[in-house]
């Protein structure tokens, strides 16, 4: 997925350089001049920091622990993005993924820029104390670089709020008297975390398929009428369906997969079925649906994995078939999420895919060749910095709460990241059905000119 995001930016300015109602003042060569500088401004992070951190292991032996931080983008506020903690994490990866969030914050006027940050490790071969230590010594490193106006990380892959609150506490012992709960989120409830900030992505995941299908539908049904629209008949059969209900798969049931195909199973105001979920080891798959409670019961229960055989799944009282991990996503189903990893949809598989829309819980899971095949497919696509901003919106309310230690209820951070999701559907999704591009492109385009348009008044595009 390398640079893919940098392609897709440059575009974005490609076509607003053609857009003579967008920054009117600039026009021949100063123009060109602004654009060129926007391309130069958002193509690259504004810093690499690397550090290889030193740590005594359990064992007596000293090691180096490759690990570093992207800071992509301030425009809008300070850095914000996860910490992954992975064997593959790699500087090309984290710098898509920084850019991304400099993007979805940008989109959702969340005011915060974009970050992201890596250690090279596969968490599970290290001990506890470990663990503890690799969490210390990231932020000693990197301590001169963080904090709640500086760069404010957050949990990603490999991490959780367990690694947030050490961090936090090793941030509050270098920076002694200084405002410290902002400068972590995603942390434990009792050290500052949000109430509802777990489910935060799996719900606005499935909240921006819902807003799409049936709230933004029923609302506009007179306008849809219209010669203007352009949308993909498949949406218009869905608000009018009482035939059947709609067939969903998830890939990927952590965190995000499992809360989204919890929310699509007890959906009022949508019939749906949710027929498939998978994880590390297969895909579960079930025609008449599946029964989502008693996978997350069980998920809770058995280190995070799904039944691993017929006898486990007997024994959990789970109807399901057993097929393998990649089944999920060419079954024949017409939503598919995807809730796991990067680049699962590619040119290779990209022509099986039967789902005519896919929603982007993960970040890039579908790469820029597929993207391009299912477009020509007429296949929706929901994209990440769209779907899955459901956690960098929650974590900017446990920010604010950190700030004015006050702190929300669930029902009221909900709300409020629901109103925050709506107020961007709102501004995209009429252009998008009366319009020609991708929902893909719509986003981009949105989020570039709200940075352009910033970074002009600021008076940096010379
Ligand atoms: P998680 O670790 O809780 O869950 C990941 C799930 O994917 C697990 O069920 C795992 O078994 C499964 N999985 C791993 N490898 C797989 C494979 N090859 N095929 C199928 N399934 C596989 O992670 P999460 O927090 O749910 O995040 C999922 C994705 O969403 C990640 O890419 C993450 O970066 C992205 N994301 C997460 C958040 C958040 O708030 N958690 C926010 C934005 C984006």
């Amino acid at each position: 997925m390398a640079n893919e995001t940098g392609l897709i930016v440059q575009q974005s300015l490609d076509a607003l350089l053609q857009d003579t109602d967008f920054l009117t003042h600039l026009k021949g060569l100063d123009r060109e001049q602004a654009f060129r500088s926007l391309g130069a401004i958002l193509s690259t992070p504004n810093h690499i920091h690397k550090s290889y951190l030193r740590i005594v292991m359990d064992s007596g032996n000293v090691v180096r622990v490759p690990a570093f931080r992207i800071q992509h983008n301030d425009t809008l506020g300070p850095y914000k993005g996860g910490i992954r903690f992975h064997e593959t994490v790699n500087e090309d990866e984290v710098t898509n993924l920084a850019t991304l969030m400099t993007l979805k914050n940008a989109l959702h006027e969340v005011p915060f820029g974009g970050a992201k940050g890596g250690i090279i490790i596969n968490p599970r071969d290290y001990s506890v104390r470990e663990l503890y230590m690799i969490c210390k010594k990231y932020v000693q490193y990197f301590s001169d670089v963080l904090g709640p106006d500086k760069d404010i990380p957050a949990p990603d892959m490999g991490s959780g709020e367990r690694e947030m609150d050490w961090m936090m506490a090793e941030f509050k012992n270098i920076h002694p008297g200084e405002p410290y709960r902002g400068s972590f989120t995603g942390k434990s409830v009792v050290n500052g975390g949000s109430l509802g900030r777990r489910e935060a992505t799996g719900k606005g995941v499935y909240f921006t398929l819902r807003y799409t299908l049936y709230d933004f539908m029923k609302h506009q049904s007179q306008w849809l009428a219209g010669e203007k629209t352009q949308v993909n008949p498949f949406l218009q059969t869905v608000i009018g369906h009482t035939d059947r209900p709609l067939k969903l798969a998830v890939q990927g049931f952590g965190n995000v997969g499992s809360v989204a195909a919890l929310e699509a199973y007890q959906c009022k105001l949508l019939q749906n079925k949710v027929v498939a979920v998978s994880d590390r080891n297969h895909t579960l798959y079930n025609e008449d649906g599946l029964d989502i409670p008693a996978l997350v019961d069980y998920t809770a229960n058995h280190g995070g994995d799904l039944p691993l055989s017929k006898d486990q799944l007997d024994a959990a009282g789970i109807k399901a078939e057993l097929l393998d991990r990649e089944a999920v996503l060419t079954l024949d189903v017409d939503v598919l999420i995807l809730a796991a990893l990067e680049d699962q949809i590619h040119a290779d598989n990209a022509h099986a895919v039967k789902a005519r829309i896919i929603v982007e819980g993960a970040n890039a899971p579908v790469t820029g060749d597929a993207d391009r095949i299912l477009g020509e497919q007429g296949v929706v696509i929901i994209p990440d910095i769209l779907a899955n901003a459901g956690g960098v919106i929650v974590s900017y309310f446990e920010w604010l709460q950190g700030r004015e230690t006050q702190f929300y209820t669930e029902d009221e951070v909900f709300k409020q990241l629901v109103d925050k999701m709506q107020h961007t559907m709102e501004s995209l999704l009429p252009a998008y059905f009366g319009g020609v591009h991708s929902l893909r492109t719509h986003c981009y385009n949105h989020a570039v000119m709200k940075l352009s348009a910033t970074l002009y008044r600021l008076g940096k595009l010379y």
